[in-house]
């Protein structure tokens, strides 16, 4: 009997990852002629300055628009996009499109604000990847301090020399760099203050204040940033009792859900500071 029982366990167990890996063939499949007939969209998140209430920036966040799934998240299909390679050739739409967009806006009067593109490890490692950023600024038209860069971490403490040089080529043709969810990850203090980045973005999980150390966390991470001569933002911002702390302990920018949540460029379009 345990012999059966445990020969269905295995079979039960191989199935489902079958089941799994299945799946993900299929969702690659979709993936890449999601890419090929382009189903994929930009919506906007603003960034508020606290002290002056003014829009001072946008988050580029990626959404896909499947013919028969409809809206499917970035969290569903970005990993499966890293796996496969795809996340170049999608990577490289991103910024694109956020530098077109960002500088159609300017074309149409609105004061200028700053775009946010997510990145992803491999792109980061691509040989060419300060050249594609500078290609794409040329051909856009966007001024490179209008374009920031997020990136995780993870992907900072790497302590791999050719990332470093990288950002500090991004910094020096005036490319903004930010690092994403900061707070979730390990990163040395030492290690931190030499790197090239313009801005911390402190995690969502740390807006969570029905626990209490969460608000020394937020404190804590503000006064480094300031200390390092970093400008801070606060994600996930939901209530105005979030906003309240962060505008006291002096965070320069909010993102959240209290403000407006991710909009596609046409609802966008309203919050635009006009000059
Ligand atoms: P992220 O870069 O940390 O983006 C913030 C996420 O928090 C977004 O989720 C946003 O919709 C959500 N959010 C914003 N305000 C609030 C709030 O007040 N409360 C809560 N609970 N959530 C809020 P989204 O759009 O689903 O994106 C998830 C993640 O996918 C992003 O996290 C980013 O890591 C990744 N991602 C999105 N677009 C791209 C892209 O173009 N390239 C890459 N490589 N990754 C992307
Ligand atoms: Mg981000
Ligand atoms: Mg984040
Ligand atoms: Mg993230």
């Amino acid at each position: 009997v345990v012999k059966e029982a445990r020969r269905n366990n295995y079979k039960l167990f191989d199935n489902s990852i079958a089941e799994d890996f299945k799946k993900m063939l299929l969702m690659e499949s979709d993936l890449r002629r999601a890419v090929k007939e382009n189903q994929f969209e930009l919506h906007y998140q603003p960034q508020k300055n606290i002290k002056t209430g003014k829009l001072v920036g946008m988050e580029a966040l990626l959404r896909w628009n499947h013919p028969e799934k409809g809206y499917i998240p970035p969290t569903e299909f970005i990993p499966l996009a890293e796996k496969s390679g795809l996340i170049i050739e999608i990577g490289d739409w991103v910024i694109r499109k956020a530098c077109e967009q960002n500088k159609k806006w300017q074309d149409e009067g609105f004061e200028p604000i700053t775009v946010s593109v997510n990145l992803s490890a491999k792109q980061l490692h691509q040989k060419d990847f300060v050249d594609k950023i500078k290609r794409i600024l040329e051909e856009t038209g966007l001024e490179s301090k209008y374009l920031e860069l997020e990136i995780t971490e993870s992907m900072a403490m790497s302590n791999e020399e050719y990332i470093l040089r990288t950002l500090r080529e991004l910094r020096k043709i005036g490319v903004n760099v930010s690092i994403d969810d900061f707070g979730t990850g390990y990163s040395s203090l030492k290690y931190l203050s030499l790197f090239p980045v313009t801005k911390l973005k402190i995690d969502k999980m740390f807006m969570d204040d029905t626990l209490n150390h969460n608000k020394q966390i937020v404190k804590s991470i503000i006064n480094m940033s300031h200390s390092l001569k970093m400008r801070v933002i606060a994600e996930g911002v939901e209530t105005e009792e979030q906003m309240k702390f962060l505008e006291n302990e002096k965070c320069d920018e909010i993102q959240g859900y209290y403000f407006s949540k991710p909009l596609p460029p046409a609802e966008l379009k309203d919050f635009l500071p006009v000059v």
